[in-house]
């Protein structure tokens, strides 16, 4: 049947991400340093609201724009955070909220709105898989933008790969693999650049609950998040802003997320939604009300503890750019091992502990993604493990 797949369908080459999930699955209870989720459980109100809903018949299509309390919550959640967004429910007359399944649909969506052959979207090398997956699945190119070894996103690095194709730039702060964020100032400097070029700049603020203060393992006062949209002299027409509740309440499984932004991009986005995934989980939008209440400041103090143990462990011996947020670091392999990334994390494995080679996310197979959404005892195993190997 291969004959039947087009050349969109194999033109994305998992091959990378597939050796690691190959390697991992003749480990027997491996250190796990490889997660991509939280390591919590859905808070209680979180998971009966959910319930409650499926018991009081809400298990029907929503409408595909998402259900009447959800997107007024989330509403007053924007304006409340970003002023310029608009005042109370109402949001702007030329802004749009969608609610999406995941940050994934939300970024599958923008995409199919906003790019075809011959158009081109920039993002950070290395960066989140997906991205690149989806140029290739809407016929466009995808344009790397090399950040190492700070792996900031600046307007300063961007400007020099803007063309008159470029319809869109990626930016995610804080980032997966790297944990590293962006200052405001940064972010503001990159949507000005992209107004100024009529660029499309799409900010996915998945990990928008994990920012850490530097340095002493205290969470980062609310507002410590910044985004492109913190700054009131942003235009939000110029903008899309994709948040989901995957990362921050530990609800990876239950497929929620919104966007915010241009009302053309959001409406084309809303239809292209009708006739695919057609609407988010009934039972989800109905929790997504009740978590956007819940309060997860104790899981990100224990994660910016973590963080503070694994910087405090590697950058002694591996070179590493601050992680201000999410739950990752991308340290780089010890130039006197002589080893790539990928050769690193083999012998990783050989000692029980699953790491990602930076080649899954980057065209340079030097560095590695750790995940520190794990156990206390098992971040130190692994970090034992990981300390050992950069002595050689
Ligand atoms: N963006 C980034 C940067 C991510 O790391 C992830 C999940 N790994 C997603 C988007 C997708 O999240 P979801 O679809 O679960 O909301």
């Amino acid at each position: 049947m291969h004959h039947l797949l087009t050349a969109r369908a194999r033109g994305i080459d998992a091959s990378g991400i597939r050796r690691v999930f190959d390697l991992a699955a003749k480990m027997t209870d491996p250190i796990d340093l490889s997660i991509g989720q939280p390591d919590f459980e859905v808070p209680d109100a979180v998971r009966h609201a959910a319930v409650g809903a499926m018991e009081a018949g809400q298990n029907r299509y929503t409408p595909t724009q998402g259900t009447a309390p959800l997107r007024e919550a989330l509403t007053r959640a924007t304006t409340t955070e970003f002023p310029s967004t608009g005042e109370g429910a109402a949001l702007r007359e030329d802004l749009g909220l969608l609610v999406t399944s995941g940050v994934s649909g939300g970024l599958t969506l923008a995409f199919l709105a906003c790019l075809g052959p011959g158009d081109e979207v920039v993002f950070s090398d290395p960066a989140f898989v997906m991205y690149r997956h989806l140029a290739t699945l809407a016929g466009a190119a995808s344009v790397a933008c090399d950040t190492y070894p700070d792996f900031r996103l600046t307007a300063d690095r961007v400007e020099p790969l803007l063309t008159e194709r470029t319809k869109i730039v990626v930016v995610n702060s804080p980032g997966n693999p790297t944990g590293v964020c962006n200052t405001a100032a940064e972010l503001a400097d990159l949507a000005t650049l992209c107004a100024r070029r009529g660029v499309l700049l799409i900010t996915d603020e998945i990990y928008d609950a994990f920012t850490y203060a530097d340095g002493d393992g205290q969470p980062a006062a609310p507002g410590g998040f910044v985004s492109p949209l913190s700054d009131p002299a942003v235009d939000p027409a110029g903008v899309l802003l994709l948040r989901g509740f995957s990362k921050t309440y530990g609800m990876t499984g239950w497929r929620l997320g919104h966007a915010v932004g241009p009302k053309p991009v959001v409406e084309a986005m809303t239809k292209l939604q009708q006739y695919t995934f057609v609407c988010a989980p009934s039972p989800a939008q109905a929790a997504g009300v009740a978590a956007l209440r819940a309060d997860v400041s104790a899981h990100v103090g224990a994660y910016a503890r973590k963080r503070d143990r694994v910087v405090e462990r590697l950058s002694p011996r591996f070179r590493l750019a601050a992680p201000g947020g999410a739950f990752y670091a991308f340290p780089e392999v010890p130039k006197h091992l002589g080893l790539t990334g990928t050769r690193f994390v083999e012998a990783a494995i050989e000692r029980n502990v699953l790491v990602i080679p930076g080649s899954v996310f980057s065209a340079r197979d030097t560095h590695f993604r750790l995940s520190y959404a794990c156990g206390e005892a098992t971040l130190e195993r692994g970090l034992d493990v990981l300390c050992e190997l950069a002595e050689g």
